[in-house]
């Protein structure tokens, strides 16, 4: 897997090469295109290249480029359990008085859970994208074959307390798959102890 991880503020973002160009998992903080684009740059890349947009979740510094790159031509992927949110995140962002580009309610693709694992082979990853509430309705998380998990804003598994059953919930679906190192927006990335499973945490 080609990974590259841009890094604006406290927030990463991952992108990976795919058939029809780069996906970026996350996009961006409100207002800071031009700050973006000269991270990427630093990288050895071109906003142009990123073809496809997939959000963990509709915060401001996930979320918050999202139509600078769809104007630039990049197609957004909504997952079904995120119907809504670019809408209540530009509400938010309106009422704060914070500048952002407001996500238009088109020109994206609609995708079910169910469909992800088709869809991404499409595009010539092996993977699904899971639902993953905990950190919000709409969160979800990327799960690669090769074992990678990209955990976007979900509480570190150790930090969950018993209360937050769907923080619970979403890290038993996460480890329904073999993951072995977890990439979360947050903070260094972190390798899973050999033959890690849920019983032994
Ligand atoms: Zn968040």
């Amino acid at each position: 897997m080609n990974l590259v991880t841009l890094v604006q503020h406290s927030t990463q973002y991952y992108l990976f090469d795919t058939q029809q160009g780069k996906l970026m998992f996350d996009c961006g903080w409100p207002g800071e295109l031009a700050h973006f684009k000269e991270i990427a740059r630093r990288a050895g890349i071109k906003l142009s290249e990123i073809k496809l947009i997939l959000c963990s979740h509709y915060h401001m510094d996930h979320a918050g480029l999202v139509q600078d790159f769809k104007n630039m031509g990049a197609t957004l992927i909504l997952m079904e359990s995120q119907i809504g949110a670019p809408q209540t995140l530009n509400e938010y962002m309106l009422k704060k008085n914070i500048p952002m580009t407001p996500i238009k309610d088109e020109d994206h693709v609609l995708l079910k859970f169910s469909e992800s694992r088709a869809w991404l082979a499409k595009l010539g990853l092996a993977g699904e994208i899971i639902s993953t509430p905990g950190h919000g309705a709409d969160h979800v998380t990327l799960i690669l074959d090769d074992g990678s998990a990209f955990t976007g804003d979900l509480p570190p598994r150790f930090l969950v307390t018993e209360d937050q059953t769907d923080a619970i919930e979403a890290w038993n679906r996460i480890h329904e798959h073999p993951i072995a190192r977890i990439y979360p927006s947050h903070g260094p990335r972190h390798e899973m102890y050999p033959n890690y499973n849920q019983e032994s945490a």
